[in-house]
């Protein structure tokens, strides 16, 4: 195919869109791949769509190849299923809602583990119809918070998502591992770096869960690695290493103290090493590690009613929203204001204590590192007054621990091997092994080999694939433009005309369609715009070949540019074809 560029619907841009602040979302606007229609909703324009169409490509032989079979289910879904699920309440403000005429809800779906359970169900009823695995490439509808970045969180995006359906555990185990080496192949062919993480599994509750996260400074997901062992998790999924508990026998009385003025971890800390006795009692120079501090919160279950839940961390460490959302979920939760301060005058600010809490009935959990015998120096629930050598287990018992306080570069990891080190990664798949969360909920029954009915259980699997293209935009690119990987460029070759001559521009005609007649697809720059221009426009739109037709073509030479290295050289132009076909054949 040749594509023509004087022909071609594009429009390429040399200012950067105002409301663009990664380098992806920028590049792919100004080569005109996309364009902006709503947040988080994007139009794609010739280029972009073929690049979308090529990741499709990839993903949908790497799934047909592990006998996945491909069906198109609705975006608009009636609300029952997911009334059944409960999923209509729990997914919150991120679902689209609507109603039709007659008045009944419907919504876009935001993933369709529902809407697989139902159709196998429909379909299958004997144990020998297993497994099965299915997949769609839809387009997906999340009232996201931050829509951000472009394509790359939209509230509408094109996923992969397939699920598989076996009768056993193991079959499952089977399944999971096949699409997570399927998941391993996706990403080599299209060139994404990336590293396979332990997850939490978010909303669609079940048991084991990776994902995968492309490495990226932008990106929103932070993950943690053990280098001496391998072990890689998110962070919201890193289970704190705590500590033996500590013998009680021993441990001196807790004393309260007058400590005016410390409402604040830094306050208490310098109170205590300034106060006669304290830092003895504690055993050594206090830090904000041998503080206990209690953060309140509301939280509320999906249709529940709110409830007042206290979270004790140390003082050293700050809470992780994300970890705590992760550990609350489906749950919800906000802070406390001042008028929850009012109702509840037990809650003294800056001076929170397990005592009031406890005998208030307030739910306390604390950080895994509270373990008994641990001795603390934290709020006497009056105003200026800490208690110092509260311990856990003896003064206070917390009502279980919650995973909510930062992970921090160089905790130790939770297999003990070493120290943690943090990088960020955009999440492009995520797999797991779902469990007959959604097959009790429709009461999937097939006929088993005893003759007794069996039910399947599940596996989820989703790929980003609108997120990928701007993932590999984002890994890919230099400061001229875009650079697309030779299995998803928007075409084989750019052949830039930069030469007026009429022979250069025949032999440029001539190359072109010889290209196309060796099956290769061909941008041709033929249009009436200087070389400056032209050889721009060839490093922003990023085909990883360009070549020029250009002063060189009197001596009979053409130039081969390569888009990632930068590298040229001259080649005889009767040999050009071939030197082209060698270079994208491999
Ligand atoms: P995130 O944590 O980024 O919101 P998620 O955990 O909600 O993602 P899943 O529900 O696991 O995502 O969806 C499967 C895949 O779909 C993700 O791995 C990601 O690649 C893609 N995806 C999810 N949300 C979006 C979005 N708003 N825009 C583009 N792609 C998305
Ligand atoms: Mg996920």
């Amino acid at each position: 195919m040749i594509t023509r560029l004087s022909q071609l619907f594009l429009r390429t841009l040399r200012d950067d869109p105002a409301d663009a602040e990664v380098a992806s979302h920028k590049l792919l606007v100004r080569a005109g791949y996309v364009r902006r229609i709503a947040p988080g909703v994007y139009s794609w324009l010739p280029l972009g769509l073929r690049v979308l169409r090529e990741v499709e490509r990839v993903v949908r032989e790497e799934m047909n190849a592990i006998g996945a079979q491909e069906i198109l289910l609705p975006a608009l879904l009636p609300r029952e299923p997911y009334e059944t699920s409960n999923r209509w309440t729990e997914y919150g403000a991120g679902l689209f809602r609507l109603k039709d005429r007659k008045g009944n809800d419907y919504m876009l779906g935001p993933t369709h583990e529902e809407l697989f359970a139902l159709t196998v169900k429909g379909e299958y009823n004997s144990y020998k119809d297993f497994p099965v695995t299915l997949y769609q490439v839809q387009t997906k509808y999340r009232d996201e918070e931050r829509p951000r970045a472009g394509i790359l969180r939209g509230r509408e995006f094109v996923m992969k998502d397939s699920y598989s359906f076996d009768l056993t555990d193991e079959g499952l185990a089977a399944s999971y591992q096949a699409h997570r080496d399927a998941y391993e192949r996706i990403l080599a062919r299209l060139g994404v770096k990336y590293v396979i993480v332990s997850a939490t599994s978010g909303a669609m509750g079940g048991s084991a869960s990776e994902e995968f996260l492309a490495e990226s400074e932008i990106g929103e997901d932070t993950y943690v690695r053990c280098l001496e062992s391998g072990y890689a998790a998110n962070v919201e999924a890193v289970k704190t290493l705590a500590p033996a508990a500590l013998p009680i026998e021993g441990q001196s009385e807790a004393t309260v103290y007058d400590t005016p003025d410390t409402p604040t971890i830094d306050s208490l800390v310098g109170w205590a090493n300034a106060t006669t006795g304290v830092a003895e009692k504690v055993g050594h120079t206090v830090t904000g590690a041998d503080t206990l501090k209690n953060i309140v919160v509301k939280t509320r279950v999906p249709g529940g009613e709110w409830e007042l839940l206290a979270i004790g961390i140390p003082g050293d460490r700050e809470v992780d929203e994300k970890r705590l959302e992760a550990a609350l979920e489906p749950a919800e939760y906000v802070l406390v204001t001042e008028t929850d301060f009012k109702n509840n005058p037990f809650l003294v600010k800056g001076y929170i204590g397990p005592k009031a809490l406890q005998s208030n009935g307030v739910r306390y959990l604390v950080d895994p590192r509270v373990v008994d015998g641990t001795s603390w120096i934290t709020g006497a629930d009056e105003e200026g007054k800490h208690v110092v050598g509260l311990v856990a287990g003896r003064d206070f018992t917390p009502d279980g621990t919650i995973e909510a306080a930062e992970v921090r570069d160089g905790d130790p990891s939770p297999d003990g091997a070493g120290p943690l080190v943090a990088a960020r990664g955009i999440e492009v798949g995520h797999v797991f092994q779902l469990g007959r969360k959604y097959t009790d909920a429709f009461e999937v029954n097939v006929l088993g080999e005893n003759g007794k009915p069996v039910r399947p259980t599940m596996g989820s699997y989703g790929i980003g694939v609108s997120r990928l293209v701007a993932v590999i935009a984002e890994q890919q690119h230099d400061d001229k433009g875009l650079r697309w990987p030779a299995e998803v460029s928007p075409a084989n070759v750019h052949l830039v005309i930069a030469n007026k001559d009429d022979a250069a521009r025949e032999g440029a005609e001539a190359l072109a369609a010889q290209l196309d007649k060796a099956g290769l697809s061909v941008i041709l720059d033929d249009r009436k715009a200087s070389p400056g221009v032209k050889f721009k426009d060839s490093e922003l739109l990023g085909v990883p070949l360009v070549v020029v037709v250009g002063r060189g073509y009197a001596d009979g030479n053409v130039e081969l540019r390569d888009r990632f290295t930068g590298e040229s050289r001259e080649v005889p132009a009767e040999t050009a074809l071939d030197e082209v076909l060698a270079i994208v054949r491999g």
